[in-house]
């Protein structure tokens, strides 16, 4: 399927969020499915999912390396919305990696790419390609700065010969809390104290007061003057791939 981006973003820009997951499923059918980080930008995805009544999938990659509270959300949205999430594995287990490599791949610059590739990005990508899906939608946001500050709310994913699609491209944070609260959606326990951004355990700690919000992010990959990873490489728009 090939799309005339510029005509359907320019069409998109003007739709509310759940307007333009609608038009994406118009335009992808059960080719569509929804990646779920279980953080407050998918609490909000999962949420409108649900609330238009889509039957089409949800992804959650599980690493094996995060925290339960991940996992029990996830749960709660299977119970509490009846939502079709499927729960992607990497081929090996975290022991079977380490043993492999002989490390633990996440605590080191030259490891923790390959980490993330071997524990998200292929998993998602094996099921893309298996199913012939061909669009995912995800929680990106401009206000996000860096990479996200521009981008479109459809993207061409040459990964999977699809696209990308972010609903919540404009929404501010505190759009995104004001729905959150308005529905009384379920969000990551792990945000109240301290986790503004979640992801595996080992690579999240909280920040502190005045950090920038994905400070907590492989924090121990950032020493001195050393940076590190912003992203873990699975939005191909990042400009990072995979
Ligand atoms: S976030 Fe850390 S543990 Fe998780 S996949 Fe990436 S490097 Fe591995």
């Amino acid at each position: 399927m090939t799309l005339n981006l510029k005509q359907m973003n320019t069409s998109m820009e003007e739709r509310d969020a759940a307007g333009r997951i609608s038009f994406a499923v118009e335009q992808f059918g059960d080719g569509l499915v929804l990646l779920s980080s279980m953080q407050k930008t998918a609490s909000v995805l999962m949420h409108m999912f649900h609330t238009l009544g889509l039957k089409n999938k949800i992804l959650f990659v599980d690493t094996g390396y995060h925290f339960h509270e991940t996992l029990l959300l996830r749960d709660q949205f299977i119970e509490s919305y009846a939502l079709p999430i499927v729960t992607l594995y990497p081929t090996l287990t975290p022991e079977q990696q380490e043993e492999q490599y002989r490390c633990k791949l996440f605590k080191t610059s030259e490891g923790q790419p390959v980490c993330c590739d071997l524990r998200k990005g292929k998993p998602f990508l094996r099921y893309m390609k298996q199913q012939k899906k061909t669009a995912v939608v995800g929680g990106l946001r401009r206000a996000e700065g860096q990479a996200r500050g521009s981008i479109e709310v459809v993207a061409e994913d040459p990964r999977f010969s699809g696209y990308s699609v972010y609903p919540l491209v404009d929404w501010s944070q505190e759009d995104i809390d004001a729905y959150l609260l308005k529905h009384h959606v379920p969000v990551h326990s792990l945000h109240a104290l301290g986790y503004p951004s979640i992801g595996c355990g080992c690579c999240t700690t909280p920040v502190l007061p005045g950090e920038d919000a994905r400070a907590g992010r492989w924090r121990h990959l950032r020493e001195g003057e050393r940076t590190g990873p912003a992203y873990c490489g699975m939005n191909f728009t990042d400009g990072s791939g995979i």
